[in-house]
């Protein structure tokens, strides 16, 4: 394996992403002298940038809008990449453009944190997008039982489900995805913002499902403050975020980052625990 030239995310925007920060501490505690930077590359820039990165012998991190992009350039995958059809870390080898995808272990983490040993067999899942895909592959992984998803728009719904027919089917309404569902998690960008609605009203999600939000704030989300104000128990994206940075991390370098080290890093940063 060869160590990368370059370490940086790629994305836009990418000012606000936490990820230098973890990632920076994790590669001084590791005594290696690289910074991870943040690009913000625009979707008509983002072949070329990749392009001469992969000729710098950079690795790296890709986020939205890029991940489909980045899956496509890659011209080897590792099998989940492929599972999910979208890259978010990338690196080369002899030459080879490489592409992986951490957020699908990155959200297994997240949730075995939170579920504890509960069974999850019942997913019901908000959003048809990248995350939403990562998180069919993980519930395949899991050997969960049922997927329903729900979309606003509910073509896509139907797209994903059919990409992991073992798993998951469209739902048309909210409330048919929810029953009897062990948890509930939110792949849209809802939560994102102080004026946005909820993803699913409190009451609607059945009293002993987890709330998983892939939404991550400096504070939690407004839809984990209300699961938990409503005694239930719920996980922002933020464990998510951690983990598939320390994944990235061990594929790049080929040993496991200072994960203490990175939390740390978050919590002097967002005033809280991942
Ligand atoms: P995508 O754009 O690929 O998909 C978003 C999905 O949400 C689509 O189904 C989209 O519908 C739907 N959507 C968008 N806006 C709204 C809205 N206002 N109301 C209802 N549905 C909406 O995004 P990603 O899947 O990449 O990301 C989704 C969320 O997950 C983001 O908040 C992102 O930050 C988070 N995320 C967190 C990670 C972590 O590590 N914690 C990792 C990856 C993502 P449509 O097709 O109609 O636009």
């Amino acid at each position: 394996m060869t160590r990368p030239a370059r370490l940086v995310l790629i994305g836009s925007p990418v000012a606000h992403s936490l990820s230098p920060t973890f990632q920076n501490a994790a590669l001084e505690s590791a005594g290696l002298p690289l910074r991870y930077e943040a690009l913000d590359v625009a979707p008509e820039a983002f072949d070329r940038a990749l392009d001469e990165l992969a000729r710098e012998g950079a690795a790296g991190n890709v986020t939205v809008p890029h991940k489909e992009p980045a899956y496509r350039r890659c011209t080897r995958h590792t099998v989940i990449a492929e599972r999910v059809a979208a890259v978010n870390t990338f690196w080369t080898d002899a030459g080879a453009l490489c592409g992986d995808n951490t957020d699908v272990g990155g959200f297994l983490h997240a949730l075995r944190a939170v579920a504890d040993d509960r069974a999850v067999a019942r997913v019901a899942l908000l959003g048809a997008g990248g995350s939403a895909a990562a998180v069919c592959a993980a519930a395949e992984e899991l050997h969960a039982r049922e997927v329903r998803i729900v979309a606003r728009g509910a073509d896509r719904a139907r797209t994903l489900a059919g990409r992991f027919p073992r798993v998951a089917r469209a739902c048309e309404s909210l409330d048919d995805a929810l029953a009897g569902c062990d948890v509930v998690v939110n792949a849209t960008p809802l939560g994102l913002r102080d004026d946005d609605a909820l993803p699913a009203p409190i009451e609607s999600i059945p009293r002993r499902a987890l709330v998983v939000d892939l939404a991550y704030r400096p504070e939690e989300t407004a839809w984990v403050r209300a699961a938990r104000d409503a005694g239930r128990v719920a996980a922002d994206g933020l464990s998510m975020l951690l983990e598939q940075g320390a994944l990235s991390f061990e594929r790049w370098f080929g040993f496991a980052p200072d994960r203490a080290a990175m939390r740390r890093a978050i919590r002097e940063r967002v005033g809280r625990d991942r």
